[in-house]
């Protein structure tokens, strides 16, 4: 890996990776007839704004801020979504956003006209009532009292004249044969209404650019969709953007035995990807494979307090020692916008390497990140 002489840990975004999952996003988007927008809560590395922008038609926001970053550093549509939205910022997020997803028939009667008289397109997230995951309960906005999107039962059709559009998102890391089955019961439950509507937001979650992705039968999808209701079609994925185009780049500081051998990173699970306890999952890591699978095992661990402060077990073809560099994949995507300064840790360095190769720390962390959110 080039750029061996920065300062870890660092992320580092490569265009060229990410260049391949435009690509391809690009052109379902052509051959579905369809607008594909970057979900930011994702990513949010705006240095990449300029690149994504040429190939996608804008951003999601899950409030002011997401919102402010899309207008500002992306252009194009400006979509934001909230559970609830808060008075003491709708009118400023009405200067920012195009278009506005609301999640209940209360927020609708609530905010909807002032976002129609002032020209907004506006949405209700519906919730089909249709799972199609298992294991992860907390991605699942249809597992049983979900608070995100309006169940049939709640619809108030007397609304509609408020509605542009309606929107789900019930994915997470799933291919369109989920989006079919999730696409069928949402028309089940709410063909009556779809018929007149301008557009139907299909959400996140559509794991596009993951090798194997069913890529033919999300356009069939979303072609049925479009013609039988005459409706504009967006997606909104956030992973599927930025899909195995980053790395989190980090070093050993000390190695040391109880019962397994470990290694202490100077990155930290809990505070610079905190997805791998939250979700929890195994990152990915360059040259190494499942523990006793290669000579040297590692417990790879965070230099926090905290004990579950774990990565993994990985295995090696030579021991590891202060200084070895270690290279997590797929680091993209919840993780820069999801570090915390827990402990008092830096956060990790930003870095793009661009098209030509070329590596640039595009920012730099250091003492006041952790002071300025604090008094
Ligand atoms: C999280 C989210 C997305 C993006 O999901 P990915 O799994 O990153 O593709 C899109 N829309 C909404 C409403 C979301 O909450």
């Amino acid at each position: 890996m080039e750029g061996l002489e920065l300062r870890t840990p660092y992320f580092l975004v490569d265009e060229r990776l990410l260049q391949k999952n435009l690509e391809l996003l690009r052109q379902v988007a052509d051959e579905a007839g369809c607008k594909i927008l970057l979900a930011q809560k994702a990513f949010s590395m705006f240095a990449c704004y300029p690149q994504i922008r040429r190939y996608l038609d804008g951003t999601t926001a899950s409030g002011l801020h997401e919102a402010r970053l899309g207008r500002e550093e992306f252009g194009g549509e400006t979509h934001v979504f909230s559970p609830a939205y808060r008075e003491d910022e709708f009118e400023e997020l009405l200067s920012l956003a195009d278009h506005f997803v609301f999640n209940s028939p209360g927020q609708v009667r609530k905010f909807g006209l002032r976002a129609k008289e002032a020209g907004k397109s506006t949405g209700l997230r519906v919730n089909p009532e249709c799972s199609t995951q298992e294991g992860h309960q907390i991605y699942d906005p249809c597992a049983p009292g979900s608070r995100l999107g309006t169940t049939l039962a709640q619809f108030d059709p007397e609304l509609l004249p408020l509605l542009d559009g309606l929107h789900f998102h019930t994915l997470c890391e799933q291919d369109s044969d989920a989006l079919e089955v999730t696409a069928a019961a949402f028309e089940e439950k709410f063909s009556p209404w779809l018929k007149g509507l301008k557009w139907l937001n299909l959400g996140g979650g559509h794991h596009i650019t993951r090798p194997g992705y069913d890529v033919e039968r999300l356009v069939r999808v979303i072609r049925r969709l479009r013609e039988s209701y005459g409706a504009e079609i967006y997606l909104e994925p956030g992973e599927a953007v930025v899909l195995n185009a980053g790395f989190l780049v980090t070093s050993v500081l000390e190695t040391l035995h109880n019962g397994v051998e470990i290694a202490i990173l100077d990155a930290s699970a809990a505070c610079h990807m905190p997805d791998v306890l939250e979700m929890p999952y195994r990152p990915p890591l360059a040259g190494a494979v499942g523990p006793g699978e290669k000579p040297f095992t590692y417990r790879l661990a965070g230099p926090t307090c905290l004990a579950g402060d774990v990565i993994g077990d990985y295995s090696f073809d030579r021991p590891l020692a202060e200084g070895s560099r270690l290279v997590f994949e797929d680091m993209a995507l919840y993780t820069m916008v999801k570090t915390n300064t827990f402990n008092g840790m830096r956060l990790p360095d930003i870095v793009l390497r661009k098209m030509d190769g070329q590596v640039e720390v595009v920012k730099s962390f250091g003492y006041e990140t952790f002071k300025e959110r604090l008094s």
